[in-house]
């Protein structure tokens, strides 16, 4: 659409009833592309998108197709349309490319419109980009942003183009969006006189001593007690010359060239520039659902890492106790307005944590189980086979890594895993008592030394046995060397291209290759729990579900959050608040048992220690049952229950964790000497 303003006219007159109309100028269209990578939309017209009831579609389409083409428009298709109408609700999607925002808002009459984004465009050649929204039938409410960069001296300087957009939109008849505290001196304008001195008659009445809100609203000429009569004076000021202010903050941000001072990696900072501080990412998260603290949201915790990046607070254990909690679920990435992987900057933080002499108490109990016993629970590595009853190889291309929770508490899934293999005449290698952890705590705790050791020692066992699959039960470990391990062996240039599969993956496999089939039905309801680290990580929601199709007789009732959505079992907050792990696993103990199903299927050794024990706590109707020991009874194969050693270690790990919090590593007298 190119005629918009007459476009915007004509549909207004025509009085449909349509909910939503939104636009976006070429340079918004433009910019939010780059930002996602995705071109799909025109980026030399005006996008328009509308929103109306379904049961009238037909006449409004047909007005809507005669007023489009009449000016000149095309209809786009209703895909994209609704790809649009999704994305609205990320403004600020490109802010990542700032990663800081100059913003403006202002009202505007529609038959403005074009005259006001031609004349922002004249001035800013398409830098600043501008989105809207119609309100009434005659004004529509305009969004525009500039890409900047808060690190920059000319960033402030920057601002007042701001100012100079909102003069823009005054001199076509429109008017700033809200008054607030910044545009007291506009009071008078936006409201009308009477309006305002009713206003502030009201205000005296209820808020004699002036409590609420000081400063805002009113401006300084009639609130003689305004604490905001500095602002109004610079404000006017920065109005008086935005236009060569901004001009100049633009030049000096550009011109400016050299990295900025951080003691974070590259993208950590440049990400935590870019929270658009929208919150988004608040009521989703697992550690902030369970303590709302602020900081226990990734909002939060970017706030904070800003503060600290530009020196304002040290990293001691006040703040990294406060950046620590979370459980790696990934939620908050899936909401991210400006696409950040946060999960992933949490758990490099513990790196950080380390250099700056902060551990975690639990994981140091943790990271000497390890060491001493290759195993996060300190058993000993032949007390760990006891669930291996099958035979196994010492070279071939398949391996199964049984991993430190499922060879132990929940030692039925490595037997379940390597019986079903050995049912299926699977020949497969298993290290036995060379088998240590993954490293995932070592990683967790930032004890980045000890993870590379057994990043190095567990590729040259692989190499050695001359695998080139290797199966798991445990997400944990599975999401470990998919990701960590990559990441790591590059880091220490040494190779890493062994196929890392999680069992229930390959089991989907062998049935779609008809090579697994099942005949014995098995008849109960079930509903099933996506672990985060093989859902929401890797994308596997499908599979585990063909699975449960793929086994006659089980009825999949699922739960309000799933896949995507789904809700994390909150284990992993066991090394910084119990009654947190214990919040999240009723919560999901709830909506399992909201589905009425008999069994609530995992398929992570975590997730299911978690339910298992919550579901004996609470006295639950429904019951934990891993994914495995479903395949393995529809095969017909022995399983054993493992409820009773699931309390006796779960009691286990209360007491390791109890009082496992941040704090500064103290180094004894004697090695300091
Ligand atoms: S990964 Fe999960 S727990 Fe961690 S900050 Fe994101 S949503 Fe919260
Ligand atoms: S981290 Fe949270 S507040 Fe920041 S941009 Fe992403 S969703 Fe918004």
């Amino acid at each position: 659409m190119t005629d918009i303003t007459n476009f915007l006219t004509s549909l207004t007159k025509e009085k449909l009833p349509i909910w939503n109309i939104s636009l976006a100028t070429p340079s918004y269209t433009a910019l939010k592309q780059k930002a996602s990578q995705h071109y799909a939309l025109p980026e030399d017209e005006y996008l328009v998108t509308m929103v109306f009831p379904r049961p009238r579609r037909t006449m409004i389409e047909n007005k809507i197709k005669s007023i489009t083409t009449k000016h000149n428009g095309k209809i786009m298709r209703e895909k994209l349309a609704i790809e649009e109408w999704d994305e609205k609700f990320y403004p600020m999607r490109f802010k990542k490319l700032g990663p800081s925002l100059v913003a403006s808002e202002v009202i505007l009459p529609i038959d403005k419109v074009a005259a006001f984004v031609n004349e922002v465009e004249r001035k800013y050649k398409g830098d600043f980009a501008i989105e809207g929204t119609m309100v009434g039938t005659d004004k529509i409410s305009l969004l525009g942003f500039m890409l900047s960069d808060e690190r920059k001296l000319g960033f402030p300087l920057a601002y007042a183009c701001s100012l100079d957009v909102i003069e823009i939109a005054e001199k076509q008849g429109g008017q700033v969006f809200t008054v607030g505290m910044y545009f007291t001196d506009r009071a008078k304008n936006f409201y009308g006189s009477d309006k305002l001195q009713e206003i502030w008659k009201y205000k005296k009445s209820i808020d004699p001593t002036g409590f609420m809100n000081p400063g805002k609203i009113i401006p300084s000429s009639l609130d003689k007690q305004s604490p905001t009569k500095m602002l109004t004076s610079a404000m006017k000021l920065a109005n008086t010359g935005s236009s060569l202010i901004g001009l100049a903050g633009r030049l000096m941000t550009k011109w400016q060239k050299g990295e900025f001072d951080s003691p974070l990696g590259e993208e950590l900072t440049d990400d935590t520039f870019a929270c658009a501080m929208c919150g988004y990412c608040r009521s989703i998260c697992t550690v902030f659902d369970a303590v709302p603290w602020e900081s226990n949201s990734p909002r939060g915790k970017y706030f904070i890492l800003n503060q600290y990046i530009k020196g304002k607070i040290p990293m001691n254990d006040e703040v990294g106790r406060a950046l620590y909690p979370c459980t790696t679920c990934k939620k908050c990435d899936t909401v991210c307005q400006v696409r950040s992987h946060n999960a992933h900057h949490w758990m490099d933080l513990r790196f950080e944590f380390s250099k700056n002499k902060l551990h975690n108490t639990g994981l140091e109990i943790i990271r000497d189980n390890v060491l001493n016993t290759g195993n996060f629970w300190g058993v000993p590595a032949k007390k760990r086979l006891k669930w291996l009853d099958v035979p196994t190889q010492t070279h071939g291309k398949i391996a199964y890594w049984s991993g430190c929770w499922a060879s132990t508490i929940m030692d039925n899934m490595a037997q379940n895993a390597t019986r079903i293999l050995n049912h299926l005449d699977i020949p497969f290698v298993h290290y036995r008592e060379k088998e240590q952890c993954c490293g995932l705590y070592l990683a967790l705790g930032g004890y980045k030394k000890d993870f590379q050791n057994l990043v190095r020692q567990n590729l040259e066992m692989f190499k050695e046995s001359g695998v080139e699959t290797i199966l798991f039960s445990c997400p944990g470990c599975y999401a470990t060397f998919n990701e960590n391990y990559q990441q790591m062996a590059l880091e220490m240039g040494i190779e890493c291209d062994i196929r890392f599969k999680h069992i229930v993956v390959y089991l989907s496999e062998l049935i779609a290759d008809g090579k697994l089939q099942f005949t014995k039905p098995l008849n109960t309801t079930i509903t099933y729990h996506d672990s985060c680290h093989i859902g929401r990580w890797f994308g596997h929601f499908d599979e585990p579900r063909n699975v449960i199709r793929a086994i006659p007789g089980l009825e999949l009732r699922e739960m309000e959050h799933i896949k995507e959505e789904g809700l994390c079992c909150g284990l992993v907050s066991a090394f910084d608040s119990l009654s947190s792990v214990a919040h999240s696993g009723v919560k999901r103990i709830e909506e399992a048992e909201y589905t009425g199903a008999e069994y609530l299927v995992t398929n992570c050794a975590g997730c299911g220690s978690q339910f298992n024990s919550t579901c004996q706590t609470l006295g639950s109707k429904v019951q934990q049952i891993d994914l495995t020991e479903l395949v393995a009874k529809a095969l017909q194969i022995p399983t054993m229950d493992p409820s009773e050693q699931v309390v006796v270690f779960m009691n286990q790990c209360i007491e390791l964790m109890k009082d496992s919090v941040l704090a500064p590593i103290i180094v004894p007298a004697e090695a300091k000497k």
